[in-house]
């Protein structure tokens, strides 16, 4: 089964082959221009898309064929664009603009090779992205998603089989960290750098809200507002306030997310029973969050598992994981299919 994938929900532009499970290529166009307007601008991210999803497919293509030219005793023919069973791309959530890129893209590309489309939810193939590389987590297990737009626990039984049982009610954890590396002056996105400070810093330093919300879910817009009055109120005393303390700021910070995160976490272990947990999404790239990751895991015997760095932030290889099990199950979309904003799972 060889898949050809297309991830386009948000700013960037991604294409992967995937033959029977295994990932060939990954290719990953990340768009600059967004930076001086301190978040994603739609339209231009549209705009990228278009400039980047022909050659990104055709990089993905090229890189596999070499991989497979290079495996010894393979004696493959050629590998080319010809040779793919099914084209995959992400069908939502996202900003509507970039999808309708990469769904057009896939479905032209379908409609000329005469092959099957699959359909994949961008928030499932970031829990999946797990089943990429070994070792992967055995069914069921846990993943504690944390993205620039999401935050979720999801019960993942099988492929097919994801329940969301916890989520944020207001801002993503993501979003946390963009929005408080903002107020200390720093440059979006501001999460890797809030952790690059962090490893300076003290965590108990100063104390931020943490928020009480019930059951599985999360709650992240307090912690904006409570360090937005911390910094007012010391700035006042002192204008270099920030500056003097930049990476206590980032580690007490970076310490209440996380905090936040694994609280709830370990409860969702408890309800469930499940002990195989993982994370995924763009903030699992945060060192504190990692590290806090595997000494919960190993105080409390959980199997913990994180994917490799470039499958966590958004990519392509992730929709193709996915789409091969769809493809499996004989989930197929058709040609009628069209993008989401917003979906159900
Ligand atoms: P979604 O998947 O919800 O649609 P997204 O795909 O835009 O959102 P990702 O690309 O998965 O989100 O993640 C981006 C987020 O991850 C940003 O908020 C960024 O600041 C954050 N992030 C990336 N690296 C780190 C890090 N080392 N520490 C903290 N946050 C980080
Ligand atoms: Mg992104
Ligand atoms: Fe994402």
């Amino acid at each position: 089964i060889r898949i050809l994938a297309i991830e386009s929900s948000c700013d960037e532009t991604s294409a992967a082959v995937c033959i029977n499970g295994k990932i060939l290529s990954n290719f990953i166009a990340n768009q600059t221009v967004h930076e001086k307007y301190g978040g994603v601008v739609p339209e231009l991210a549209s705009r990228a898309h278009m400039q980047n999803i022909v050659p990104v497919a055709d990089a993905a293509i090229k890189a596999a064929a070499a991989k497979i030219a290079q495996a010894p005793g393979v004696g493959h023919p050629a590998f080319s664009l010809q040779d793919i069973d099914a084209i995959a791309f992400t069908q939502s959530p996202g900003l509507i603009g970039s999808l309708l890129v990469g769904v057009q893209f896939a479905k032209s590309l379908a409609l000329a090779l005469d092959k099957p489309l699959i359909a994949v939810h961008h928030m499932q193939a970031h829990v999946l992205a797990n089943l990429i590389a070994e070792p992967k987590p055995d069914f069921p297990f846990l993943c504690l998603t944390v993205s620039g737009g999401h935050t979720q626990i999801v019960l993942a039984n099988s492929p097919y089989d994801l329940k969301v049982i916890g989520e944020t009610i207001d801002d993503a954890a993501g979003e946390a960290f963009d929005k408080s590396a903002k107020l200390l002056g720093l440059p979006y996105p501001g999460g890797p750098l809030v952790d690059k400070y962090a490893k300076e810093g003290n965590p108990l330093a100063f104390k931020f809200a943490e928020p009480q919300i019930p059951e599985l879910n999360f709650s992240f817009s307090g912690l904006k507002t409570s360090v937005l009055y911390f910094l007012q109120a010391r700035k006042k005393e002192d204008e270099h306030f920030i500056e003097k303390h930049m990476p206590d700021l980032c580690a007490s910070v970076q310490y209440t997310i996380i905090n936040i995160l694994l609280k709830k976490l370990k409860k969702a272990v408890k309800e469930t029973g499940v002990k195989n947990v993982c994370i995924a999404g763009g903030v699992s790239a945060n060192s504190g969050l990692r590290t806090a990751l595997a000494e919960t895991g190993k105080k409390h015997g959980w199997q913990t598992f994180i994917p490799a760095f470039e499958y966590c932030t958004d990519n392509a290889a992730m929709i193709a994981i996915t789409a091969y099990y769809k493809f499996l199950n004989n989930d197929f979309a058709s040609l009628d299919a069209s993008p989401a904003a917003r979906a159900e799972w």
